[in-house]
Formats: C-alpha cells, structure tokens, sequence
C-alpha cells in the first residue's frame, strides 16, 4: 500500500481508518471519499472527495487523479437498514463493489473490502463456524456479503487482482456511531452506560454474536494488506472475531466498572430475527495461522477502555 483511496470513509470503520492510515502512510497519500461531507477532521487532514461509489466514472477519475495503487472499499448499506430498503441495498453493496472492482482491475490496484458474520445463515454451523463452510443467508445483507466474497475472488482467479477481505463481527468504537447494524446496541450499551447508568437492548437475552474492538479491527485490515500474498491461502474473506458475548455479559463487565448499570429488554423482533441467523461464534484459525491475526482487546480490556474514553468526553 503506497496511495490509498478509501470509500465511504466517513462511517464507523472508515472515520477511524483514515485517521491511522494517514499516520503510517502520510496525510497525501489517503484519499478519503464519501457521499456526503462533514465535519470530521479527515476532511481536512488530508484529500478528501466526495463520491457515490454507484458512481463508476466518478470513482474511476478520483482514483486515477491521485494515481492510487490500492482501493478499500467501505461504501455499504449495513445489515439492519438493508432488511429494511433491500432494492437500494443491492443496488448499492453490489453496484458500489463492482465499480470498485473494476477500477481497481483498470488501475492495477490492490483491494480490501469487508464481509461479515451475516454471510452466514440459519443453515450454518453456529458454534465455532469455520472458515469454509455452508453460507446461505437469508438476509439482503448476507446474500450481499457472499456475493461480495465471491466476486472478490472471481477477480483474483481471473484477472490476478490481489483481492483481500475479512469477515467482520460487530465493531464496537467510541469515535463514530454505528450505521445501522445489528450489532449497534453493543456500541449503545456504553453510551447509555456513560450518560444514564441503563440501557434497554432491542437484541435478547442470551443471544451471541461474535464483536471486536476498532482498534483490532483496524490492525487487521492493515495487516492482511501488508501480509506476504504468497502465505494467502484464503482471500475473500477471513473469520476474524476477538468475543462471543451476549448483553449480560458486556452488562456484567460494565458493572465491574459501573457498579449500578441496569439493563432491561424491548426485543425489537425484526434485528432479533437477524442475529437468530447468525452463528454465535466463529473460527479465526485461518486467519491466525496464514497472517497472524492476533486481538488485543477482549471484552474486560475493551470495556474499560470504551468506558473510560466516552466519561473523558462527558467532561
Ligand atoms: P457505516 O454505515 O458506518 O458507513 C458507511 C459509509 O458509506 C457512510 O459514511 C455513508 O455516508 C457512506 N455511503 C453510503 N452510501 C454511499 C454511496 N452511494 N457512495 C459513497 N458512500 C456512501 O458503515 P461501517 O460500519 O463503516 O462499515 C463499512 C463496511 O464494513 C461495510 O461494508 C460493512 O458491511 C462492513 N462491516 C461493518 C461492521 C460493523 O460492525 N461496523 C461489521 C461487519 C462488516
């Protein structure tokens, strides 16, 4: 990675990316682009662009203006949001890859996106989910995320463009809010935690999903770029996951630092039906074994920490 273009820099994974990737590589050498423009400070530590990865022409000119050599591709309708506009959803996450793909396939470039845990389905193995393994989704999102998976390694057998992925769980950050994901309400959790010592969780009791803290995910994605193509023997895309926790337990590591957090439940039945599909824990052993994939956090490091910042920002 010398000249990275990143899309959909502005959301939750991308905010926070820009930020560290401009700190390894140099501020000019990360073009960050969104849809839209705000107020955070990679719009003006560095190039920024707005574009609509639908856009093809658009993404083609930006990339080929600041001569980019590698493309990551973040643009995306997340899983919740997509259940709800499934037509924008596939318009979006299919279109806004492909044309990410073709540009990197015209410009020679190396490339990155995200899959995710709900790649998986209700057919899946949920315990311990390996990393090859039955994938039939029955979410929008997750159709999307294996017909991702699979185009990215399409263009790696067919055209030798050196496409890399990670299966993402839920991300949790204190920087940015989650973009409508199932997961949100472990990013929530501290919030409500930090401003009003309770939260109420749309997501049951006793369910478990696979989360890893930012600063593990940015590390990764750094790190399977940087990882020697030749060690690769999968692609599009890796199980990474740091946890397997339900609410009472990040409720329970809260209170180690929080003694009188009350967390109550509104299960909002259509997230609920979305995380019911997706396994409880995965399998990172590929992804530890031919690049090295090792988290930091677990959920009592991260847990104090995400406490720790938002009180700082309270103040
Ligand atoms: P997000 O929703 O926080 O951010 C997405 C960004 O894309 C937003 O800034 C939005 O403005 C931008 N965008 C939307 N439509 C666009 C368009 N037409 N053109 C250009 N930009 C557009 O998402 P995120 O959490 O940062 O996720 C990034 C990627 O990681 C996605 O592919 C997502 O599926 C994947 N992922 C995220 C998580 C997670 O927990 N955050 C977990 C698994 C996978």
């Amino acid at each position: 990675m010398n000249k990275i273009l990143v899309t959909g820099a502005l959301g939750q994974i991308g905010s926070e990316l820009v930020v560290k990737l401009r700190e390894i590589y140099g501020a000019d050498h990360v073009v960050a682009t969104d849809l839209k423009s705000s107020a955070h400070e990679i719009t003006r530590s560095g190039p920024f662009e707005l574009l609509d990865v639908t856009n093809d022409k658009a993404m083609f000119e930006i990339a080929k203006r600041y001569e980019v050599d590698t493309v990551i591709h973040l643009a995306a309708l997340l899983s919740a949001t997509a259940e709800e506009k499934p037509l924008l959803a596939w318009n979006l996450n299919m279109g806004g890859l492909m044309n990410a793909l073709e540009v990197s396939r015209e410009l020679g470039c190396q490339f990155f996106t995200p899959s995710s845990i709900g790649s998986f389905g209700p057919s899946t193995p949920k315990d311990n989910t390996p990393q090859d393994t039955i994938q039939r989704p029955n979410t929008m999102y997750g159709v999307n995320k294996v017909s991702g998976e699979l185009l990215c390694d399409y263009y790696f057998h067919k055209y030798g463009l050196d496409t890399r992925g990670l299966r993402f769980p839920g991300l949790i950050s204190y920087m940015t809010p989650p973009g409508g994901g199932t997961t949100d309400y472990a990013v929530e959790i501290y919030y409500a935690a930090v401003t009003a010592g309770r939260y109420t969780s749309y997501i049951a009791k006793d369910t478990n999903m696979d989360m890893m803290y930012m600063p593990d995910a940015l590390n990764a994605i750094i790190e399977l770029m940087e990882a020697d193509s030749s060690r690769l023997m999968h692609r599009n895309s890796f199980n990474v996951t740091a946890m397997s926790v339900d609410p009472e337990a990040i409720a329970a590591a809260i209170r180690d630092e929080f003694p009188g957090f009350i967390l109550d439940y509104d299960v909002d039945p259509k997230r609920q039906a979305i995380a019911d599909s997706w396994p409880h824990s995965i399998d990172a052993t590929a992804a530890k074994t031919e690049w090295g994939f090792h988290p930091r956090y677990d959920l009592k490091a991260m847990t104090k920490d995400m406490l720790s910042q938002l009180s700082e920002r309270q103040m």
